[in-house]
């Protein structure tokens, strides 16, 4: 045998062929995103991790504002700042009013373009992902989708952008070797909301849009707000109960209606529930559905699939109940309750109506 046959191949380092063009790059920035006046809060949290980032890359965090010319949009840059930015790069105009793909996208790849960030971060909704695939695909730099995990390998200053694939069975690190910025996007509540700092400031650095409205294609003509808004709010409850399969039929669903109504809780459900039409598909957790941080999320008749799990494993407290004790979520919840849920849950239900009606009867005592 000879030599080269018996060497085993090795794990080459990677090699870094970042284009000489991006080489001065430097920032992390965090786009923000708002309707109304009113900012969506994944772009807090983005900020929040943007701080950690920039402080590993040892740059400024920027936050990026654009919108219309309303005095709303120019106080957007001062929250950022409490919410860690270092400077604020702020673009206002008529034209930016509403969004719309293609003014957005040139603002924001004009931005890019002059002041060249390392890094730049979206919230992973309807238009984040709009607006993140047209900005890359206008500036040629890579994009990674929906990451559950961010962080810096500071050896060669990449971003490193993890998130589930194969159908959620791997978790995969992505790196953009050659071109800047690293783009990525992140689903609302994956990422904790910073601490909220009132005595930061920030810089505000201006500057202009430079499109007419009539060079814009997509014009709008009005704005009717969703008539499904008061559908469930699951990415943002504090307290969630959730159905799978185990519950064995749909009628079984309203024990944790009930369950939910005593706690002020949101109902969320496995994805084999929501298929076999159990409960609305809009209340689906994990991988394609919400991703949740509540303080409390008490799973009745889920096994714990690692599709599930990603959605919600980072809430405060788990509870199982699920007849088999060996399931796979047994191995992830803080408390796990051993039986059949159709008797357990009208008992919790009982037990926690008891004890929030003497909480409220007792002054001064806590729920
Ligand atoms: P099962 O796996 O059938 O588990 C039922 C559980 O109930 C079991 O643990 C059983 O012991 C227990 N049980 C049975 N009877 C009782 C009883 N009387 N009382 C108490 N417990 C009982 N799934 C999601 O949830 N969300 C997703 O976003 C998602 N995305 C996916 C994406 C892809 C690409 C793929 C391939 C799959 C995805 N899935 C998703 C599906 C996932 O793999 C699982 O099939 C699904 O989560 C299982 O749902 P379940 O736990 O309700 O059902």
């Amino acid at each position: 045998m000879s030599d080269t046959d018996t060497k085993k191949p090795t794990l080459k380092k990677r090699k870094t062929a970042l284009g000489e063009r991006y080489l001065n790059n430097r920032g992390v920035w965090v786009f923000v995103e708002h309707e109304h006046g009113r900012v969506h809060p994944v772009s807090w949290e983005l900020l929040g991790k943007g701080r950690q980032l920039a402080d590993k890359l040892e740059t400024e965090l920027a936050a990026v504002v654009i919108g219309g010319t309303g005095a709303e949009i120019r106080a957007i840059c001062d929250e950022a700042a409490q919410f860690g930015a270092d400077l604020s790069y702020l673009m206002q105009d008529e034209v930016l009013l509403h969004y719309r793909s293609q003014p957005y996208t040139k603002g924001l790849s004009d931005l890019v373009e002059k002041f060249r960030p390392e890094v730049l971060l979206l919230g992973a909704t309807t238009l984040g992902r709009d607006l993140a695939g047209a900005a890359a695909t206008t500036l040629m730099t890579g994009l990674t989708a929906d990451c559950t995990g961010l962080d810096i390998d500071t050896s060669d200053r990449s971003l490193l952008s993890t998130r589930p694939t194969f159908g959620g069975t791997l978790m995969a690190t992505i790196v953009n070797v050659a071109t800047r910025p690293q783009m990525a996007t992140v689903r609302p509540r994956v990422f904790p909301l910073p601490e909220r700092d009132s005595s930061r400031t920030g810089r505000i650095v201006e500057q202009p849009l430079g499109l007419a409205e009539d060079e814009v294609i997509t014009k709008v003509i009005d704005f009717i707000p969703d008539a499904r808004s008061d559908q469930p709010q699951l990415a943002f409850a504090d307290f969630i109960v959730a159905g799978g399969r185990g519950l064995g039929r749909p009628e079984n669903f309203q024990m944790l209606f009930e369950l939910a109504r005593v706690l002020g809780a949101e109902v969320g459900a496995s994805r084999a529930a929501t298929q076999a039409n159990w409960v609305d598909h809009d209340r689906q957790v994990g991988q394609t559905g919400k991703t949740v941080r509540p303080k409390l999320y008490i799973a009745a008749g889920i096994s714990g699939a690692i599709q599930h799990r990603v959605g919600m494993d980072s809430s405060d407290v788990i509870v199982a109940i699920n007849t088999d004790e060996k399931a796979t979520i047994m191995d992830f919840s803080n408390y796990a309750l051993v039986g059949n849920a159709a008797e357990l849950v009208p008992a919790l239900t009982e037990a926690f109506r008891k004890r929030i009606a003497a909480a409220r009867a007792t002054p001064g005592a806590q729920e």
